[in-house]
């Protein structure tokens, strides 16, 4: 097996990661994983205390070294959260920067302190083997929790490696680039895209520690050319982009902007664009399934969209049978995304059900998000089939769409849309609302007319109800299950 992170070797003298004022390059990152991955090898897995330091980074590193799978704990999450992650996944140590206080839900695991700036000798390390089956484990990340309590997803080395090299092909993402990321590190798109992504590639990443827009400014005008982040970190952008010249400039002189883990509104994409006279890509992934599809980084911009399969990933949409193909040449039909390839993970941990419910005949894995296909491949998200999919009237209405519309009125800040039992159609649409004025929030009557005018009558919202916030996780995923009753 090729390795997976060959740059360790072959360019040592690169930069490999900056957080904050600390450094290592490649070569360096070698030196201080691997004798962390000689202490670990031999244990099936090991959690990660994944604070965003270069300490998370380097016990990454060296698991994957060691053919050990890393289980990234986020390090906000509750007790009882880590308690059953730490039960689930039975870990056999954890690895933490040598400051950071670990909570009591961790006190049984012997600890592994991480020290990136251990003394190690300057010279090139000798680096143990990497496992020569594909399928071994490399990861199990929970996933995000957004629509239930979060599943352990196991993840093979192969689909690290495909996926990364399928967005290297999408991306044209080289040893040139150099990333910005301010997301966080226990979740596919900070952890695997974010770090492991420019370390197979031989280019380097720089992290924000936490993301503001300051920072972004101030990286993309010292060289990097990439920024990752998710919706609510380009609609920071979009509403500073008026009055922050720097910051245009600076996005105006990346390379690639990339969006994803929840749907980036058109209106941003849109104030983006305009501001900088650079689009916004997005892409579409999954914690089981690594990334599905991207706009191209040569490819037409359309906002709204996610792009087309990326290399090696098969896609097709299906009815609620699961199994009955949409015709790929319908740009009307909506169907669930199902999606095949060497991206995929092996299964949840300990949920032989979920697993098994997960999958189609085939080896189809169920992704659960509801689309339509552009005659030309292109895949438009709709919503997630459990909570975005509202049956109304006799109409499949997705939220996505009716979100969109209304955070194009100037008095909607943020916009949420659910389904709500009703006698006469079934489900009515319901408009959850952040008004960009608290004092003079927008009627009822005037954010139905916009949506009827925009998009159909039938889609408008027979229901408004108003909120300081919406409820989101830690990457800004709005949690529509703790929207409540409307
Ligand atoms: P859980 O599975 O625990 O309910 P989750 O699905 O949010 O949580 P993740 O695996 O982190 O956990 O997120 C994957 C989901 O994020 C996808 O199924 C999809 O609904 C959404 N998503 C990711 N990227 C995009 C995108 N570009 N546009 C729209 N939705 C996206
Ligand atoms: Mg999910």
């Amino acid at each position: 097996m090729p390795r997976l992170l060959p740059a360790l070797l072959d360019t040592p003298d690169r930069p490999a990661l900056r957080f904050g004022d600390r450094a290592l390059t490649h070569g360096r990152l070698a030196a201080v994983a691997a004798p962390l991955a000689a202490r670990i090898s031999g244990s099936s897995r090991v959690a990660v205390w994944a604070t965003p330091t270069l300490e998370t980074a380097v016990g990454v590193v060296a698991a994957l070294l060691a053919g050990v799978a890393a289980v990234p704990l986020n390090p906000k999450s509750g007790d009882s959260e880590l308690g059953h992650i730490v039960a689930d996944s039975a870990p056999e140590a954890v690895l933490a920067a040598a400051d950071a206080e670990l909570p009591p839900a961790l006190a049984r695991l012997p600890r592994i302190d991480v020290d990136a700036d251990a003394a190690v000798p300057d010279v090139v390390p000798s680096l143990p083997p990497e496992p020569a089956d594909p399928a071994t484990p490399a990861f199990v990340v929970y996933t995000s929790g957004t629509t239930g309590p979060p599943k352990g997803a196991v993840l093979p080395r192969r689909a690290v490696s495909s996926t990364l090299d399928a967005l290297r092909d999408a991306w044209r993402w080289t040893e040139a680039d150099t990333l910005v990321h301010g997301l966080p590190l226990f979740h596919v798109h900070g952890l695997i895209l974010g770090v492991i992504g420019p370390l197979r590639r031989g280019g380097a990443v720089r992290h924000l520690g936490r993301f503001s827009t300051e920072g972004v400014t101030r990286e993309l005008s010292s060289g990097a050319t990439m920024l990752f982040g998710v919706p609510t970190m380009y609609h920071r952008i979009a509403e500073s982009l008026p009055t922050d010249p720097a910051l245009a400039k600076a996005l105006g002189s990346a390379r690639l902007l990339v969006s994803g883990s929840a749907a980036l509104p058109v209106h941003d994409h849109e104030r983006i664009t305009s501001a900088t006279g650079q689009r916004v890509i997005e892409r579409y992934g999954m914690t089981e399934t690594l990334m599905n599809t991207s706009v191209r980084a040569d490819g037409e911009p359309r906002p709204g969209t996610v792009g087309v399969p990326l290399p090696g990933v098969e896609l097709r949409l299906t009815e609620d049978d699961g199994v009955t193909e949409v015709p790929s040449d319908d740009p009307e039909g909506v169907g669930e995304i199902q999606v095949r390839g060497p991206n995929l993970f092996l299964h949840y941990l300990n949920r032989p059900d979920a697993t098994e419910a997960a999958f189609a005949p085939g080896g189809w894995f169920r992704t659960g998000d509801m689309a339509v296909r552009d005659a030309d491949g292109y895949v438009r998200i709709i919503g997630r089939k459990a909570t975005d999919l509202i049956k109304s009237g006799g109409y499949k209405i997705g939220a996505g769409e009716i979100e969109n519309a209304l955070l194009e009125h100037p008095g909607v800040r943020e916009a949420a849309v659910t389904g709500a039992p009703d006698d006469d159609l079934g489900e009515r649409v319901v408009a959850w609302i952040v008004p960009a004025d608290a004092a003079h929030p927008p009627t009822e009557a005037e954010l139905a007319d916009h949506v009827a005018a925009r998009l159909s009558p039938h889609k408008r919202p027979r229901t408004v109800r108003y909120l300081e916030a919406l409820p989101r996780n830690d990457m800004g995923k709005i949690l529509k299950r703790a929207l409540g009753d409307a």
